[in-house]
């Protein structure tokens, strides 16, 4: 099995080293990721600019890293198409700090394991609750776990899992759940200053409001619970397709008179 690693916290985030090192023991691992923090770029793509990869110090024995002057999404795909060509999975995280319900569209880490999954390929995103300071340990006992069963069980087509680990002790952990995504609003926190040529603009989370309902991934965490679930990308709003096609019914006549 060969794992291509990213992240969305950069090269040198410890969640990125306490993926490597657990899954170097279990399979052959290639490490491209930001060479700076770059969360909160989703699904981002640089296309107005070169992008420079450098070599670097293996994060962890026997792991080549590669860290490139751009995007998570970036990342994967030079990965794949230069470093890491032969590889049948894609491992983002683990990153600092849950990726939850509508988190998902903003997510670096998700928006990196999304270009795993357009490829075709497996991919994971894995975050842990917390920032301060987060703990990964249950994060790479879960990750190690679930490598290993998409090994066994053969997996290569695309499959993305957005897995989410509570930041307490492993044996604090209270179970697995397959979930949905649940709904969480933020608030916008926007702060002004000045930098003494021009007043500046600093977009930050406020505090976000939470949908405790059973069966979400959010619910799942904050129960102290394993949050396993299956994305894909269709965005499509299925239950609201009948009701649109009244509401074009009534564009459309404006088209017949013309
Ligand atoms: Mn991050």
């Amino acid at each position: 099995m060969r794992i291509l690693l990213t992240n969305d916290d950069g090269i040198n985030a410890s969640g990125l080293r306490a993926a490597a090192e657990v899954l170097s023991h279990i399979c052959k691992v290639i490490v491209v990721a930001p060479d700076r923090e770059q969360s909160g770029k989703g699904t981002s793509i640089s296309l107005s600019s070169p992008l420079r990869i450098s070599k670097v110090k293996r994060i962890a024995a026997g792991v080549p890293s590669y860290a490139v002057e751009g995007t998570p999404a970036d990342s994967v795909i030079l990965g794949l198409d230069q470093m890491a060509k032969d590889v049948d999975l894609v491992v983002s995280g683990i990153n600092s700090g849950a990726n939850l319900g509508e988190d998902i569209f903003i997510s670096g880490t998700v928006g990196a394991a999304l270009q795993g999954y357009f490829r075709g390929l497996p991919s994971i995103a894995i975050s842990v609750g917390s920032l301060h300071p987060p703990t990964f340990h249950a994060a790479t006992v879960i990750l190690a776990a679930i490598v290993r069963q998409i090994e066994k069980e053969g997996y290569s087509n695309r499959l993305l899992l957005n897995v989410n680990v509570p930041s307490i002790q492993f044996s604090d952990i209270c179970g697995i759940d397959v979930t949905r995504l649940g709904g969480r609003a933020y608030t916008d926190v926007i702060t002004t200053g000045d930098d003494g040529k021009q007043e500046y603009y600093w977009i930050a989370h406020g505090t976000p409001a939470w949908h405790l309902v059973e069966g979400t991934d959010i619910w799942a965490v904050r129960n102290n619970r394993i949050s396993i679930t299956p994305l894909h990308s269709d965005l499509t709003d299925g239950k609201r397709l009948g009701e649109i096609n009244k509401f074009t019914d009534k564009l459309r006549g404006s088209f017949d008179a013309s």
